[in-house]
């Protein structure tokens, strides 16, 4: 039987672009070289498009919405096509969970589960609700009739990260496009593979030539090249918080389109006293915080444990880091992976330097390990005796760093959980039901869990408050950001 070493070693990756359904450089000719974190392999060449393919690929994308190709279907035609396109990313699974783990490095096991099984069952729920979901007519005087009705906005440009490529594209591509839009992606230059055999699976699935491009590039030309287009109407972003200022500027700088960010966290992890299930809450804190490298926005980076129980805390705490030590991501029992480049290295590199330098109390990892491989792993990380005025507590970090807090009473883990400019998640673990309450309300992020830290369906929004970013990710919400709102006046007589 083939390992996944084995599969790795025959994979050949297709770089090119994908406009009107078909695979193209870019004009320029120009390219890019796309190196895996887990060994530095080169897996292959990329095309690095600038405005000259956003501009053909906005024009395919238009012609598209014009002719009614796809925004003419049915809703339930609609439907059978994405729920066609969801069984084949199931079909092509494997190759797909591959292309993920070599491109940015997270293990095999979660790229077949979550971002394979999270992105197909995105594709496939967008697709069974569009032909669910009614318009209204409003209770006005009885001479006229008003219809309120959603219609898709037209051409939408979706820009993502590389922490969870495919999944944070099917976010963005799986409403827009059950809503009838065109849709031109931009997956990050870190990351492009699996985007791009979205396209071509998509268009397998009966999604016409035109609807859904892939332009790979970077952020500076072919990202920045869409956010000012003048003919792309609205802008999924998900990235850091500086670019997501950038984008709504250009979004205000050109034709005013409708600019959607979601964006970085600082997530707070609160632990009182009386913690219902210490166990459990050690286990959320710690698998959260090194799940996916820790290179997740909604990473709980922040733990405050209440100072009488912090010791007990610890010690449960640090005895679970260890079996978070990386491994090569190939292998089937990795559970935490490599870090998705040189430069991202580098950056966590410094926030574990920075941490020590502003006397923070290193207490597991800290260290760069598996060089001899070629790759970037960094050891599970943990700091006590963080202050909120650390660098390492006010600033994303992305990747496996925990930084430890603590607290006198609730109040005061609210105000210093409150205290940065993010607002993704937060967590409060009490068996106290009016304190976990009043806490949730106080908390000022677009999640709080309560006593536990995993909630996460399809069906409820994700995004944030202050500058974690304005949309919503999930749930039938997300149809608000890919639809225009019509009103219609008909008279009676
Ligand atoms: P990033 O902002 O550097 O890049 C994101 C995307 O924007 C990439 O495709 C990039 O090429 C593009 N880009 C960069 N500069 C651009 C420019 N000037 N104009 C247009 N596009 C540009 O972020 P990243 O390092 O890829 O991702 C990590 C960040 O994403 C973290 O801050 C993380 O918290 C955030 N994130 C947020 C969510 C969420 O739902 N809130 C989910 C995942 C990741």
């Amino acid at each position: 039987m083939m390992t996944w070493h084995d599969k790795a070693a025959a994979l050949q990756a297709d770089g090119r672009a994908f406009i009107g359904g078909e695979r193209v450089w870019a004009k320029s000719e120009q390219q890019f070289e796309n190196l895996s974190p887990i060994d530095g392999r080169k897996l292959g060449m990329v095309a690095r498009c600038d405005s000259a393919d956003v501009d053909i690929a906005v024009a395919a994308a238009r012609a598209a919405f014009e002719d009614r190709r796809w925004a003419g279907k049915s809703p339930a035609q609609r439907k059978r096509v994405l729920v066609k396109f969801a069984d084949l990313m199931q079909k092509y699974g494997q190759e797909l969970a591959l292309l993920e783990t070599l491109d940015m490095g997270k293990p095999i096991k979660y790229s077949q589960s979550v971002d394979v099984g999270g992105a197909s069952n995105c594709i496939r729920w967008y697709g069974e609700a569009i032909d669910k979901i009614y318009d209204e007519i409003a209770p006005t005087a009885a001479s006229s009739l008003a219809l309120i009705t959603r219609e898709p906005v037209g051409v939408v440009a979706a820009i993502v990260p590389w922490n969870y490529p495919m999944l944070m594209a099917s976010w963005k591509i799986a409403p827009a496009l059950a809503a009838g839009n065109s849709v031109v992606l931009k997956p990050s230059e870190k990351s492009p593979l699996t985007a791009l055999r979205l396209a071509e699976i998509a268009l397998e699935a009966g999604i016409p030539p035109g609807v859904f491009n892939v332009l790979p590039g970077y952020g500076a030309e072919a990202g920045a090249a869409l956010a000012l287009h003048m003919d792309v109407d609205c802008i999924g972003f998900t990235g850091s918080t500086r670019v997501g200022k950038q984008i709504m500027q250009m979004a205000g700088q050109s034709n005013l389109k409708r600019a959607w960010t979601e964006l970085g966290g600082k997530s707070a992890n609160i632990v009182c006293a009386d913690c219902p299930d210490l166990d459990a809450a050690v286990e959320a804190a710690i698998g959260s915080i090194f799940f996916n490298q820790g290179e997740s926005c909604n990473a709980p980076s922040r733990l405050f444990v209440e100072e009488s129980i912090k010791e007990r805390f610890l010690e449960k705490a640090l005895a679970k880091v260890p079996a978070y030590q990386p491994g090569n991501p190939l292998d089937e029992d990795t559970i935490m992976g490599a870090i998705v480049d040189a430069t991202q290295l580098k950056t966590v590199m410094g926030y574990i330097e920075a941490g020590k330098a502003g006397g923070a109390r290193l207490l597991a990892g800290g260290k760069q390990v598996r060089t001899e491989t070629g790759g970037y792993y960094v050891e599970p990380t943990l700091f006590d005796q963080v202050d909120s005025s650390m660098t390492i507590a006010r600033e994303e970090i992305f990747g496996p760093v925990l930084s430890v807090l603590s607290f006198t009473d609730v109040q005061d883990a609210v105000r210093q959980a409150n205290a940065t400019p993010y607002g993704l998640h937060a967590a409060v673990w009490t068996a106290d039901l009016s304190k976990a309450i009043q806490t949730s309300r106080a908390l000022r992020a677009g999640t709080v869990h309560v006593n536990q830290y995993d909630g996460d369906d399809i069906t409820v929004p994700f995004g944030g408050y202050k500058q974690s970013g304005n949309g919503r990710d999930k749930s039938l919400h997300a149809f608000d950001k890919y639809t225009e709102l019509k009103t219609t006046w008909i008279q009676i007589g």
